[in-house]
């Protein structure tokens, strides 16, 4: 611990819900139905005022249920036209866009995410998914050339139910993210929500009812990943799934996706270079760094180890402290506030417990260290490890925990971002043209920024390298994994 540390504001006690009635069962084939069952939800908000809601919590026997009603529910809308199923579409982003302080509201206090962001930027790209992928699927030419005396052409066909099983970290967006796609396709989808943060699943199946999904194209099952998420995966009717959490549950989904040669995708962690030269715009850059802490730093393309030319090391580290002090740590639903708490008490366990381990390896506490008393908050922290292959470099903490270590030349900067099994993202600050060509170039990543973060045009491929993924969604690239292509060849001169 270090007398280094941001601001903290307390909490106001009164947990005020959300205008939205909090659905809490499953949607199968267009019925909400209850299990006897459940688990709780809490607020990391105030986590010590009770459950936020008691959920459903499914089994095998409502995942058959849900995927059975999948299976009719793809007779219907897998024969639709790509114009009556992007109709449907809009419609369910406008309701998102009418919802939105909803949402917003309901997510925060779920998860603990700040409200003014998922309001303003989160919800609005949850909408931005559907209408993307209803005008890509509408605007899609098939290809079609003549060779071999044939005309060929390429079709999409509609591969069948789809299992979308998300994480709890900005689980509105990131859900929306992977249901677009798979239904714009024409498969229908059985989607099951993280335990920490299961409720806005609740308010998207009901929109999504409301624009006019046929009954069974759009499902929700709650529960328990090794219960009823495990069921979902395991049954051969099942003819995608698309998953996003961790490396771990990633090789059991790719168990089971194995078993019954169903295509799956999987998007993973992340521990990305945040790589800054001499040459850089330093002050960019450093207040960049210290805005990883953002959202807690439960953000898988966070750039969460800082390397920095030796030779502004002490300026860089100057400014990255001013940026740190000013975070301020407090109540999700306040303006003032830039940090909110951690998701769960065993996450904010298992933050420390890594912060632990990383200075029983030698490590060095420059910031933070610690979670904030009487709250979910954990300060944001800032690690000098001992060696690049201390625990602490090499695995993702999914917590506002960043390292520091510094690089004497390019080919050390590109050796040390390439250092890790992952290869999702990584970030690069440089003014040099050539640099920002070839480092970029050089990394081992599914996506590299340089000077900026975060934004990119929707229909570039996403995804990571190593354990940070398989596949690849985003654009075209979900429409083709969420599709059987077929080639279809036809004689010249045969058909009039
Ligand atoms: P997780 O523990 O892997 O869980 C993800 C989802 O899988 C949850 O819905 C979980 O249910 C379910 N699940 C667990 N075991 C399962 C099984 N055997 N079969 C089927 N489903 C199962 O991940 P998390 O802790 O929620 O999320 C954090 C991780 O997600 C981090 O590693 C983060 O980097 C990664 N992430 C990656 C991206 C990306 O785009 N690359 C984006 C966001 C997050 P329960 O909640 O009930 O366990
Ligand atoms: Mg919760």
């Amino acid at each position: 611990m270090t007398d280094i540390s941001s601001r903290a504001l307390p909490i106001d006690d009164d947990l005020a819900t959300v205008d939205h009635a909090i659905r809490t069962g499953h949607m199968i084939g267009g019925q909400w139905i209850e299990s006897d069952e459940t688990f709780e939800t809490r607020s990391p908000l105030n986590w010590d005022s009770g459950p936020l809601a008691n959920v459903s919590r499914g089994d095998a026997k409502i995942a058959a249920a849900a995927v059975g009603a999948a299976v009719n529910g793809f007779e219907v809308w897998g024969s639709w036209t790509a114009h009556q199923r992007a109709e449907v579409l809009h419609r369910l982003a406008d309701l998102i866009t009418e919802n939105t302080d909803e949402i917003a509201a309901l997510e925060t206090l779920d998860m603990g995410f700040m409200q003014e962001s998922m309001r303003a930027r989160l919800v609005g790209r949850g909408a931005v998914n559907f209408r993307l992928y209803a005008d890509l699927v509408v605007e899609h030419a098939e290809r079609a050339w003549n060779a071999k005396n044939m005309d060929h052409t390429v079709q999409r066909m509609p591969a069948g139910p789809a299992v979308v099983i998300t994480p709890w970290n900005a689980p509105f967006m990131l859900s929306t993210w992977k249901l677009a796609p798979a239904l714009a396709a024409g498969n229908s989808v059985i989607h099951k929500p993280a335990e920490w943060s299961p409720l806005t699943a609740g308010i998207l199946a009901d929109l999504a009812q409301q624009a006019g999904m046929p009954p069974g194209a759009y499902n929700l099952v709650q529960g328990i990943g090794s219960e009823v998420g495990a069921a979902l995966v395991a049954d051969p009717r099942v003819r995608r799934i698309t998953f996003t959490g961790s490396p771990e549950t990633g090789r059991h989904i790719g168990h089971a996706a194995a078993e019954n040669l169903v295509p799956f995708t999987a998007e993973l962690g992340g521990k990305g270079p945040l790589v800054v030269f001499a040459d850089a715009d330093l002050e960019a850059a450093a207040h960049r760094a210290a805005w990883q802490f953002d959202d807690s730093g439960q953000v898988c393309l966070a750039g969460t180890r800082i390397l920095v030319e030796e030779s502004i090391r002490d300026q860089f580290m100057e400014r990255f402290n001013h940026h740190a002090n000013a975070l301020v740590l407090g109540d999700s639903r306040r303006s003032d506030t830039d940090i909110g708490p951690v998701v769960h008490p065993i996450h904010l366990e298992r933050i420390q417990s890594f912060v632990d381990r990383a200075v029983a390896e030698g490590g060095r506490i420059v910031r933070g260290g610690s979670p904030v008393e009487g709250s979910l908050h954990y300060q944001p922290t800032l690690i000098e490890p001992a060696s690049n292959n201390a625990e602490i470099v090499q695995r993702e903490v999914f917590g506002p925990v960043l390292t520091f270590q510094t690089f004497s030349d390019e080919a050390e900067a590109v050796q040390l971002a390439n250092s890790t099994a992952y290869g999702l993202s990584a970030m690069v600050w440089t003014t040099s043209s050539e640099r920002a060509n070839r480092v970029g170039r050089s990394i081992r990543a599914g996506l590299v920024w340089v000077n900026t973060f975060l934004v990119r045009d929707l229909t570039a491929p996403f995804g990571g390298c190593g354990i940070s993924g398989i596949g690849r969604e985003g654009g075209d690239h979900a429409l083709d994994f969420h599709s059987d292509l077929k080639t279809l060849m036809i004689l010249d001169d045969t058909v009039s």
